[in-house]
């Protein structure tokens, strides 16, 4: 995936403000944040979105959502955190490589879902 932005986050290619790594994904602050603190979990194995996603990449998936609560010393999350997965046009999806937004730091004042 030569021109995927994330693809190349991963391969070091281009830098990011890189919190955790391991064999499945990657954790990195988000350039433009969103909330107090905003990082983005980006699984290694690139799919565009959770219709192409495979058995084993549903299995990975979970296994890194697992692993949310244990960073939650370096991440800050001891308040409370928000998940987002953007999907498409409509959900203002900008990155075509599966991430998962991480959102904490702060009371969530955007409208409670
Ligand atoms: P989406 O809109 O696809 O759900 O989220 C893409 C996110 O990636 C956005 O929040 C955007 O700020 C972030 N982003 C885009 N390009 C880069 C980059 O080069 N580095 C980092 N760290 N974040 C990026
Ligand atoms: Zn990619």
């Amino acid at each position: 995936m030569n021109d995927c932005i994330f693809c190349k986050i991963i391969k070091g290619e281009i830098p990011s403000a890189k919190m955790y790594e391991d064999e499945r994904m990657i954790i990195i602050k988000d350039i433009e944040p969103k909330a107090a603190r905003h990082f983005l979990m980006i699984p290694k194995r690139h799919y565009k979105l959770l219709s192409e996603m495979t058995e084993q990449d549903a299995a990975d998936l979970a296994v890194c959502l697992k692993k949310i609560p244990q960073l939650t010393e370096l991440l800050g999350l001891e308040g409370g955190y928000r998940l987002v997965i953007n999907q498409g046009d409509d959900a203002g999806q900008t990155v075509f490589h599966l991430h998962v937004h991480i959102l904490t730091g702060q009371k969530m004042d955007f409208p409670h879902l």
